[in-house]
């Protein structure tokens, strides 16, 4: 027997129709590459959304066909997001961190049909525009097309939207409907396609808008600092206007001068962000004793959030961390970390302790860690294996491949090495390719990079594993220093007080900054290419 209940699918139109209907004047604000503030609501950008719709309809975009946006944070990549999944297309939301090579080669995977993008990489496309095969639209996220312009046929956004009215039926797809693409940044080997679906989309949208994940609400002004072209912002592209929040959009200065100057400026109450960019801001603000009005929560997730940091916007700011742990392939959200009923009133160290594990799976996901013979190990917060995930918003097989990405029972590899603990925490402690293997014991670069940045002198830290005769790896720590100076054995002797003597490194290099991803993570292979014909002392 059937329920007698409306059987409506979960798409995407639908969370702006809502938010237009529901929360019409709340703002969504963006700082702009032509550099005034843009600020409209919800209701104006679903118009805008429709007249999107049916520009792009009469540039011959089909259900199912890819366009693909090359875009910072902005009121126009917001009506792509809504009006491209809405209308039935996939949204590509390409990195334009990547290199020139590797962009052509995501836009020619995914066969991408047209190419929306920002003035400021008119430069990139020109040279990359002869080498897309399939691209057989341009157009430039501005009122016109630069003057200067060499790409034949280029049109601007802006004249394409005012020859559009504003009338458009979103259809009623089927909700397991492709509607995003995005592609992980993928270190060694090729970029890998994740395809997410309405339905997926919806259900991780009211998923990490719950109080025990990133917690947003009607009553936020939500800064994702996170890129939009980075697991669609983490969600928040979709969960700010499912509840009505206020969105503000940063554009392409994520530095901390400009990121604290809109803080203020919008009444930013919660942002969402990687550790670098939190980095530059945190120095910015001590360097010139400011503070923030109403910021009272930060998410920070993409890679581990050190407890210095935590306790920075704590201790100054009563800033709160959400600590979260996800991928582009779990949409990305997998765990928050937030306290249980039974963490109120304990003492400040312990509640520390949990708040700087990567957290806990809301409704929807599920995790476990297992051996190298895929057995499950116990949750005992102490025992680390490979961590399995699987949810309603997990990868099942990627973009173009033949075969499913996960195992028989639905379990995703995630590539990362984890404990959890007795009430369901879990802790990153290292990329499995990443973990130190010293005399067959395994050693965690993060826990080592966490306690180093914790040292005053230092300001980021990597640790890698060095070959070494007798060990196979030993662990070497690679640091910036915070002002040009560092006390190397003063910061050996900091980390034998914390941890096993063998688990110390066996050197410290000081390097003027690290290499990171375009994503924003330690980029440990480049790093180990820059220290290329380095041993270590005694070898
Ligand atoms: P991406 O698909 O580019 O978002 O990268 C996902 C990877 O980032 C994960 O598999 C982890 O290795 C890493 N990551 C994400 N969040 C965290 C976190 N809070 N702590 C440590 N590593 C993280």
């Amino acid at each position: 027997m059937f329920g007698l209940m409306q059987d409506r699918p979960l798409l995407i139109s639908s969370i702006i129709e809502h938010a237009a209907r529901h929360h019409g004047d709340s703002e969504i604000v963006s700082r702009t590459l032509e550099g005034p503030v843009h600020r409209y609501g919800y209701r104006d950008a679903h118009r805008r959304a429709r007249q999107l719709a049916n520009a792009l309809t009469a540039l011959g975009v089909q259900q199912g066909d890819r366009v693909a946006t090359l875009a910072w944070n902005g009121y126009r990549h917001f009506e792509l997001y809504f009006a491209v999944s809405g209308m039935g297309a996939v949204l590509h939301t390409i990195n334009p961190r990547l290199f020139p090579e590797q962009i052509r080669w995501i836009a020619e995977h995914a066969q991408d049909r047209v190419l929306c993008f920002d003035a400021c990489f008119l430069p990139l496309i020109e040279q990359l525009a002869p080498l897309l095969t399939s691209v057989q639209h341009f157009v430039v996220l501005a009122d016109a097309v630069p003057e200067s312009s060499k790409i034949k046929g280029l049109v601007a956004y802006e004249i394409l939207l005012a020859a559009a009215d504003s009338g458009f039926d979103w259809p009623q797809l089927d909700e397991r409907t492709a509607a995003s693409l995005c592609y992980t940044s993928g270190t060694t080997g090729n970029p890998k396609g994740v395809l997410y679906s309405h339905r997926s989309t919806l259900l991780h949208a009211y998923g990490i808008a719950l109080p025990d994940t990133l917690n947003v609400s009607a009553r936020d002004s939500v800064l994702p600092v996170v890129p939009m072209f980075h697991a669609n912002a983490w969600g928040l592209a979709y969960a700010a206007p499912m509840v009505g929040a206020k969105l503000v959009l940063p554009g392409k200065d994520l530095d901390g001068a400009s990121l604290h100057t809109l803080i203020e400026a919008e009444g930013v109450t919660v942002s969402a962000g990687v550790p670098t960019v939190w980095l530059g801001l945190l120095t910015h603000v001590a360097r010139n004793g400011l503070s923030f009005s109403h910021m009272r929560r930060t998410v920070i997730g993409g890679a581990a959030c050190p407890p210095a940091m935590l306790r920075e916007f704590r201790d100054r700011h009563q800033c709160e961390v959400l600590h979260a742990w996800g991928m582009t392939e779990t949409s990305p959200l997998g765990t928050g970390c937030t306290l249980k009923f039974k963490h109120l009133g304990l003492d400040q160290d312990t509640i520390e302790a949990v708040r700087l594990k990567q957290g806990r799976v809301p409704f929807g996901v599920d995790i476990k860690i297992v051996d190298d013979d895929g057995n499950e190990l116990p949750w005992d917060g102490v025992r680390y294996g490979h961590l399995m995930v699987r949810g309603l918003w997990v990868i099942q097989r990627y973009f173009g491949a033949d075969q499913d990405a996960v195992d028989a029972d639905g379990w995703f590899a995630t590539g990362d090495v984890a404990t959890i603990d007795a009430d369901g925490y879990l802790r990153i402690t290292d990329r499995s390719k990443d973990v130190i293997k010293s005399g067959g014991e395994w050693i965690s670069s993060v826990d080592l990079e966490n306690l180093a940045m914790a040292y005053p002198q230092v300001r980021e830290a990597a640790c890698i594993g060095w070959p070494h005769p007798k060990w196979d790896e030993r662990p070497l720590l690679v640091v910036v220093a915070r002002d040009g100076e560092l006390d190397k054995a003063g910061l050996l002797a900091f980390l034998a007080g914390q941890v096993a003597k063998w688990w110390v490194p066996d050197d410290v290099v000081v390097l003027d900054e690290l290499p990171h991803t375009a994503t924003g993570k330690l980029q440990k292979t480049r790093l180990r290419e820059l220290l290329a014909g380095y041993r270590l002392p005694g070898t």
